[in-house]
């Protein structure tokens, strides 16, 4: 890594300190020296290495090996979900399955990304704002290295979220709120308790360690990509760090120019990248009143929206909005023909390519990625309703 640079302005800030928003308040993007990068690993190299998304570490914010706080995130697998395919009208469906996490959703390889390099930089403290997957991931590696964490998390997110947290023995504070007044909350009582911020894009981590998605991506369909990603989008980072990644293999000569289509899919309840994607904005406005049993997606406003939108923009892709009822019924249909238990986030991807087929926008022959980004397990309460009495 050779420097952060500042999303709007492309101003340079010093990699080696503790840093959150640049000057004008926007995230701070990682940089490589990718030439040095492609000298010191090829492609063929890759098989040799640990299957976590440290495989790519000289593409991560690393310094030495020593340094890394790993619970054997990433490389999770890719399925050719067949059954599923068929039901829906696909030949070619995949589920890249990211319950298997440590932790049991994505968010781990965010977490292991930020609290490794907030760690390495002398942070003493961890503060994060969570709609819920993202504080157990921070509770869990903040254990792993012995870092104290203190999580935010609105009162009604499922009790599984809350009873991680304590577990790990992180300190845990319930907000009458949401993620947003959660976020408030760090940023004013950040600098007088000494807390470093990891919320998502607020530091520079967190989207490298969800970048390693796309690495996987390529590597696992033989360095080429799918023709269409769908993704269950909250505060974004997942999107923006695929898209970077893409950028980075393309730089590196691992993958062409060519590019999936970006799918975002929200929830009806809370739906600011679908209203901002439709209407044509750069930025997109705070959703009033947000409301979804989707808790990853309950994200009312993000600080990277700008590169949200112009990544499903670039991919010639789109954003779609699908109701609480459709995400539950079809987290049960990815359940009842794949064997995938999943989140409800990653039902909502599969109500959302349903929605896409009937648009016309999809074909039954295109390879069609679906990211399931966590496991049902955590959600029983949403889940259950009308399967069992
Ligand atoms: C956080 C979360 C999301 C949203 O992820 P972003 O990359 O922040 O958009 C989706 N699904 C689950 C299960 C999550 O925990």
């Amino acid at each position: 890594m050779t420097h952060l640079e500042c999303a709007r302005t492309g101003q340079h800030y010093d990699a080696d300190a503790l840093h959150n928003l640049s000057e004008v308040g926007a995230p701070l993007l990682a940089r490589y020296d990718l030439e040095k990068a492609t000298d010191a690993l090829s492609r063929e190299q890759l098989k040799d290495r640990p299957a976590n998304m440290w495989r790519y570490r000289e593409v991560m914010p690393i310094s030495t090996l020593e340094e890394i706080v790993s619970l054997g995130e990433g490389f999770t697998p890719i399925h050719h979900t067949t059954r599923l395919g068929q039901w829906a009208g696909f030949s070619q469906l995949y589920i890249k399955d990211e319950s298997l996490n440590p932790t049991g959703s994505f968010k781990a390889r965010g977490l292991s990304a930020a609290v490794t390099a907030a760690k390495a930089r002398g942070a003493t403290k961890l503060a994060i704002p969570t709609a819920g997957n993202a504080g157990g991931a921070l509770s869990a590696y903040a254990a792993a290295c012995g870092l104290p964490a203190i999580v935010f998390m609105p009162r009604d997110t499922p009790s599984a979220f809350a009873i991680e947290c304590k577990s790990y023995g992180a300190e845990l504070e319930l907000v009458d709120g949401l993620i947003s007044d959660c976020g408030k909350i760090v940023g004013e009582r950040k600098e007088k308790e000494g807390w470093f911020d990891v919320s998502t894009l607020k530091e520079p981590y967190r989207v490298e360690g969800k970048k390693t998605m796309g690495y996987e991506l390529a590597e696992q369909f033989a360095w080429t990509l799918p023709d269409v990603v769908i993704y269950p989008t909250g505060g974004g980072t997942g999107l923006i760090g695929m898209w970077k990644a893409f950028d980075e293999m393309e730089k590196m000569g691992w993958i062409g120019s060519a590019r999936p289509r970006m799918v975002s899919v929200q929830a009806e309840g809370c739906a600011p990248i679908v209203r901002a994607f439709a209407q044509g904005d750069e930025t997109a406005e705070m959703w009033q009143d947000a409301a979804t049993v989707a808790s990853g997606l309950r994200v009312p406003g993000a600080v990277g929206d700008f590169l949200m939108l112009r990544a499903l923009r670039e991919s010639g892709g789109t954003a779609v909005a699908v109701s609480d009822e459709e995400l539950v019924e079809h987290s049960h249909t990815i359940a009842a023909h794949s064997g995938i238990f999943p989140a409800p986030e990653g039902g909502a991807t599969l109500a959302a390519l349903l929605k896409l087929k009937e648009q016309g926008l999809v074909d039954k022959d295109e390879r069609v990625v679906l990211f399931n980004t966590g496991s049902g397990y955590k959600y029983l309460e949403a889940l259950s309703g009308g399967l069992v009495s």
